[in-house]
């Protein structure tokens, strides 16, 4: 089944979204394999966006990714990344439609509130770099699947 990397953003902690954006995957039916409460720091933020490193707005990105701890969250589900990425909406919020997850709480796109894996390549490499091994889990949802 395929899996996605999500991290929910230093304003999404923030503006207590936490709850509210796990809920809105859940009633998806997508299952939750993976989940913590990371502090990001400067190697790790530059390895996640290494292809904006020589974008103007790169050292905005940075301290804006590490001024508080994030949510790292994996997700299992056919066309997850997919899915995801239709449930969180367009990068820039002024884009995101109403119901999406920046369309509802994003207000610029320097503060866009989450990231979600962009394919299934970018997801493997996203969720080797914020979940070891041992972190994500592999079960059956017995009661509703
Ligand atoms: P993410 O990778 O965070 O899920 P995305 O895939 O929708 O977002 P990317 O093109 O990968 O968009 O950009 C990564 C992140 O870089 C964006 O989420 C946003 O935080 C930041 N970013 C992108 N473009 C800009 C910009 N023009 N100004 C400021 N920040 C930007
Ligand atoms: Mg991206």
């Amino acid at each position: 089944m395929q899996k996605t990397l999500i991290l929910l953003k230093p304003d999404a902690v923030q503006k207590s979204l936490v709850g509210e954006i796990l809920s809105r995957f859940e009633r998806k039916g997508l299952k939750i394999i993976g989940l913590k409460m990371i502090q990001l720091d400067d190697a790790v933020i530059g390895e996640h966006y290494d292809f904006l490193a020589d974008k103007p707005f790169f050292p905005s990105i940075v301290s804006y990714m590490k001024s508080s701890p994030i949510v790292a969250l994996a997700l299992e589900g056919h066309e997850v990344v997919k899915v995801v990425r239709q449930l969180c909406g367009a990068t820039n919020p002024a884009d995101a439609l109403p119901g999406t997850i920046r369309g509802d709480f994003a207000k610029s796109i320097d503060n866009n509130i989450i990231h979600s894996s962009d394919s299934e390549e970018t997801a493997a490499k996203e969720l080797a770099r914020f979940f070891k091994a041992g972190e994500l889990h592999s079960y059956e949802r017995t009661l509703i699947d």
